[in-house]
């Protein structure tokens, strides 16, 4: 038996086997999910590819989160698979690592901070809005932060956007809560993934976390994330909404 037995999950921003949402989709299957996963544009041939290594292979839709039509049609796309949706997770983000990461804050330019703002914050409601219509009878949604509550090394406009997420999942969670949906974030630690290593410095934070994480810290390893994400769509938390967990070995308790 497994935690997510005969539930049905959309995973959001799957592009290579370090993806965080990749160890997401693989730790649901082995706790009985049926998954879908999604990406965009020219990496959907990689995402295909990469969906062959999960347990099962799972069908693989395409939705850019800033396409009104892709979160239109969405709910077509799912029910060509499933008959609707338990649970969703948004592992979406992106910000122009040129303009806008790795100490380029005070000169980085609106239009790129403005479509940061839409692929990273905006488009956790933008998903929810696009799934409501698929979880009659109630769901979960969980997105992943990097803790936007202090300033970090490198992270600049990506850490701004990352505060506007944590907002807008205590938004979702006030505005379909009454509907039986929960929506909730887990804010990992630094992993190597393609979106952190485009970010010139990250491994700075990385350095920061093997010295003062006090259960240590496997930036390599993504099953932890994997796994808070998937309690977080199961049953185990019915009561949880607009919550922040934090999988980071325990840095965010520290003080130094
Ligand atoms: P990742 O593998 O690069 O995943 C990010 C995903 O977002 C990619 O699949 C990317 O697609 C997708 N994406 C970007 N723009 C999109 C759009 N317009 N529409 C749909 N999908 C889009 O990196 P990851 O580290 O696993 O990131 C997943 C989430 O975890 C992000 O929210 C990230 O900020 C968060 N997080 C990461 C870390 C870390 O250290 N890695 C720590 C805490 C939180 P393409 O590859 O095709 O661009």
């Amino acid at each position: 038996m497994g935690i997510l037995d005969g539930k049905r999950i959309l995973v959001a921003g799957v592009t290579m086997d370090s993806s965080i949402g990749f160890a997401t989709a693989k730790v649901a299957q082995e706790q009985g999910a049926t998954v879908l996963i999604s990406n965009f544009g020219r990496a959907l041939g990689i995402t295909r590819r990469i969906a062959k290594r999960l347990p099962v292979e799972p069908p693989v839709l395409e939705l850019d989160v800033t396409d009104e039509e892709h979160l239109a049609r969405l709910p077509e796309l799912v029910r060509e698979h499933v008959d609707g949706l338990d649970g969703v997770v948004h592992s979406i983000a992106f910000g122009n690592p040129e303009t806008l990461l790795g100490g380029k804050f005070m000169t980085g330019p609106w239009p790129d901070v403005a479509q940061a703002m839409q692929v990273s914050a905006y488009s956790l409601a933008s998903l929810a809005r696009a799934c409501k219509p698929l979880m009659g009878s109630g769901g979960s949604i969980v997105g992943l932060t990097f803790d936007a509550t202090v300033a970090w090394p490198a992270y600049d406009w990506m850490g701004v956007a990352k505060a506007g997420l944590e907002s807008c999942s205590r938004y979702v969670a006030r505005d379909l809560g009454p509907d039986g949906i929960r929506c909730n974030l887990v804010s990992a630690g630094p992993l190597k993934t393609l979106a952190a290593k485009a970010i010139p410095g990250f491994e700075e934070l990385e350095s920061m976390w093997s010295t003062r994480a006090p259960l240590g810290w496997d930036e390599k390893d993504q099953t932890p994330t994997a796994r808070a994400v998937c309690a977080l769509l199961s049953d185990f938390f019915p009561a949880t909404t607009g919550e922040i967990i934090h999988v980071d070995g325990g840095f965010h308790a520290m003080g130094a």
